[in-house]
């Protein structure tokens, strides 16, 4: 504040510090108070760990330690929370499948719904209350609403209950289900040769089919040419699939990691170039973090160890009682199988979700963990009683559930602060330069702050401003 004295400043601190504080903050992002996008493109990179962002956009904001407030760090309950807002024990989508009863769900399957390319309908329908396309529709209800990916979950969950079509990949190549008002078999049909098209001999990777089906349905359905903004997600399956495979430090996993900023950069020069698409807003994030083995086991003197369900569950032989798992964790009501698994050298914690209580915790609380107040609000974020175990496992860290024959050798799925920690990039027009935010700041954020930047009043979650300031000019279509 050049030309005034700190005392005159002093003064009129109060009344100002909001308009301040807001025009600082536009300073800093660098992001336009006028803008009007035609599309936003959604970026979810399965498992993407903040640190492995290597792609810095010339004008964006990236805020690195971007966190998800909950425990159950899995693909669907990331995808259902992204967009949404909100936490798996409202939303209910607290894990990738789950019992009901003696029957296991999948998050994502939905019978009352005929598949489309497929063999199994799938839907958001056990998704519970609001989500950013509900929001979307209803503000630009002339505008489209479409999510894609490898895993069904992912593209479900991304597109909410109001998406106009998602599409996901079956056996069969591409499919969509009757959910979706956009969705018929024509549209299946041409998505699977447009995808099918290899360069060469090699045929395409799961990230290139769906970055090409992606292209192919911007195309047809022309987006970013209305007068209202279109969205489309786009969730990539591959790095995760990877990184199960071979561990987050292999060669494969870094290679795959290495390409990933050209890919997207392709992506945004079709929609920029081919397409001419202006004005568009790209976001990058992840629907949960992982583990790493090598690196931060050293660092905390751990020892990682692969081991079996079976193995978890030994302590439990004596017991006939029938129970279900979804590992690690129990349906069960009988506190003597708590008890008895917490004998486990494997068991950090057991936590009874229903009483809200530790089972007697056996060992010193670790730094490699929150204190358990805080894993409690960690675990609780993912308790819907319907659906949730009633017997919730924390494993030590490094010690990785792996399915004898399984070929996973790092996992996710913990309170872990790795797990659950997920890079935030928004870029493209109306960012007049790059910056990096180190403020710690909550995943439930990120719904709110692109509807925001779009002119959608998204109201989840309550407690939280959008990460960018408001837009205080005349939004151009209003
Ligand atoms: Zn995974």
């Amino acid at each position: 504040m050049p030309g005034k004295s700190k005392e005159n400043l002093g003064f009129t601190m109060a009344r100002i510090t909001y308009t301040l504080a807001s025009i600082a903050l536009a300073l800093v992002t660098g992001v336009s108070q006028i803008f009007a996008y035609d599309l936003v493109v959604f970026f979810v990179v399965d498992q993407l760990r903040s640190e492995a962002v290597s792609f810095k956009p010339p004008n964006g904001v990236f805020f690195p330690n971007t966190y998800l407030p909950y425990s159950c760090t899995l693909t669907a309950p990331g995808h259902a929370t992204l967009l949404s807002g909100r936490l798996p024990r409202e939303h209910g989508i607290i894990a990738n499948s789950w019992f009901e009863g003696d029957k296991l769900i999948m998050a994502g399957e939905d019978t009352s719904t005929s598949p489309i390319g497929g063999k199994i309908g799938f839907s958001p329908h056990q998704f519970i209350g609001d989500h950013l396309s509900l929001y979307w529709k209803r503000r630009y209800p002339q505008s489209y609403f479409i999510s894609i990916s490898h895993k069904e979950r992912s593209a479900v969950f991304s597109g909410g209950p109001a998406a106009d079509l998602a599409i996901w990949a079956s056996a069969a190549g591409f499919a969509s289900s009757s959910y979706y008002p956009k969705a018929d078999k024509k549209i299946v049909e041409i998505l699977n040769k447009a995808s099918a098209q290899t360069t060469g001999n090699k045929a395409r990777s799961p990230d290139q089919k769906t970055l090409a089906a992606a292209k192919f349905l911007a195309k047809y359905f022309s987006l970013g040419k209305k007068e209202e903004p279109d969205f489309l997600a786009v969730s990539l399956s591959e790095l995760d699939i990877i990184a199960h495979k071979h561990g987050y430090e292999h060669r494969k996993t870094q290679e795959h990691l290495q390409k990933l900023p050209k890919a997207l950069q392709d992506f945004e020069s079709y929609m920029r170039k081919t397409l001419k698409i202006h004005n568009i807003l790209f976001v990058l994030t992840a629907d949960h973090g992982s583990t790493t083995i090598e690196k931060e086991a050293i660092v905390y003197s751990a020892t990682p160890k692969r081991i079996s369900p079976q193995e978890l569950y030994a302590p439990l032989g004596q017991y006939r009682i029938p129970w279900k798992t979804i590992p690690p964790h129990i349906y069960s009501e009988e506190e003597a199988l708590a008890l008895a698994l917490a004998e486990s050298p494997y068991v950090y914690r057991i936590y009874l979700p229903q009483r809200r209580q530790f089972v007697r915790p056996p060992h010193l609380p670790t730094a490699m963990l929150p204190p358990d107040s805080e894993l409690e609000n960690l675990l609780q974020a993912c308790y819907f009683p319907s659906r949730s175990p009633n017997i919730l496992v924390v494993l030590w860290p490094y010690i990785f559930l792996q399915d004898k024959g399984s070929d996973v050798v790092a996992g996710h799925g913990g309170p872990f602060p790795s797990d659950r920690r997920i890079p935030f990039l928004l870029w493209g027009d109306g960012f007049s330069h790059s910056i990096t935010i180190e403020k710690e700041t909550s995943a439930l954020a990120i719904a709110k702050t692109v509807a925001h930047l779009v002119g959608v009043t998204y109201p989840h979650p309550e407690h939280l401003a959008p990460l960018l300031p408001e837009k205080r000019g005349k939004i151009q279509r209003d």
